[in-house]
């Protein structure tokens, strides 16, 4: 890269850009007030305020003069970071066989079997829970133990079976006693999960209770923060609920989670299962 002490800021800004479309690397300096975790237009209450990326778009003022080089924003294009998960012609088969017998965290150590979520590969809904529980170790398959089972009839009394859907998690191998995976789990872990959703491109993402919320959302806020919301992400609709585990302990919240279930319905086009009575 050029740069010359006797340069403006400006010129030196240029030469950078200059330099980082040399190395296709434009995507990065979008506007990253326009990027992101932004409330859908359809969205049915405001997003919380604390979440910086979640702000209604702000509208870009126009150059007083035209750049030299082709900085302009680049809407919707993928950040620096985003753009590392990508794997261009990725598939699933590819990214199961990229994670391998992965020991790349510590939960590799007490786990019997990698649980990297099954369902259809073309889903237009994909649900992602936290992490696999005992049940799922065992079978080596997502949402398999008493909380899948209220997953399928929540899956079901959307007119759904469980074959129409793609369900995963956020880790992909059971945290002992089956804890909360920590920061650094996650954060190993989850570029699998961004690579899953990419492929798949469903139409909704629903995640089901806080860690899955704040993996996709990159937050640390609670749950009760954005339950029920609409929010953006990568370009496609996210919704989080609660999740069916806490909702075997806490069965009023049930109704809750039915009426961001009809949001998921009501955007997919789906009515929900007759009753056989
Ligand atoms: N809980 C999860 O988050 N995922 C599973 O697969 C099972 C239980």
């Amino acid at each position: 890269m050029d740069s010359s002490p006797t340069q403006t800021p400006r010129e030196k800004l240029e030469a950078w850009l200059r330099y980082y479309d040399d190395l296709n690397l434009g995507a990065f300096y979008t506007d990253r007030r326009n990027m992101g975790r932004r409330p859908m237009k359809q969205a049915t209450a405001s997003a919380p305020a604390s979440l910086p990326a979640m702000q209604p778009e702000m509208p870009i003022a126009a150059p007083k003069t035209a750049p030299p080089v082709s900085v302009l924003p680049v809407l919707n294009a993928p950040s620096l970071f985003e753009a590392i998960d990508r794997v261009e012609g990725d598939t699933l088969e590819r990214i199961r066989e990229d994670l391998g017998e992965c020991t790349r965290c510590r939960l590799h150590k007490q786990r019997n079997k990698i649980v990297f979520g099954q369902g259809n590969p073309r889903a237009e809904l994909v649900f992602v829970g936290e992490g696999p529980g005992h049940d799922e170790d065992v079978q080596g398959l997502a949402f398999v133990g008493r909380a899948g089972k209220l997953l399928t009839q929540m899956i079901e009394a959307m007119g759904l079976l469980r074959e129409d859907v793609y369900i995963c998690n956020v880790v992909k191998c059971r945290p002992p006693e089956n804890r909360k995976p920590e920061d650094d789990e996650v954060a190993t872990c989850s570029p699998y999960l961004y690579r899953q959703l990419d492929v798949i491109k469903p139409k909704a993402i629903v995640c089901l209770g806080g860690t899955a919320a704040q993996a996709l959302l990159k937050t640390k806020d609670s749950i009760s923060r954005f339950r029920g919301e609409w929010f953006d992400y990568r370009n496609t609709k996210l919704l989080v609920t609660y999740h069916p585990a806490y909702l075997l302990r806490n069965p009023n919240a049930k109704g809750d989670v039915w009426k961001d279930l009809q949001k998921v319905m009501a955007h997919l086009g789906l009515q929900p299962k007759k009753s056989s009575r």
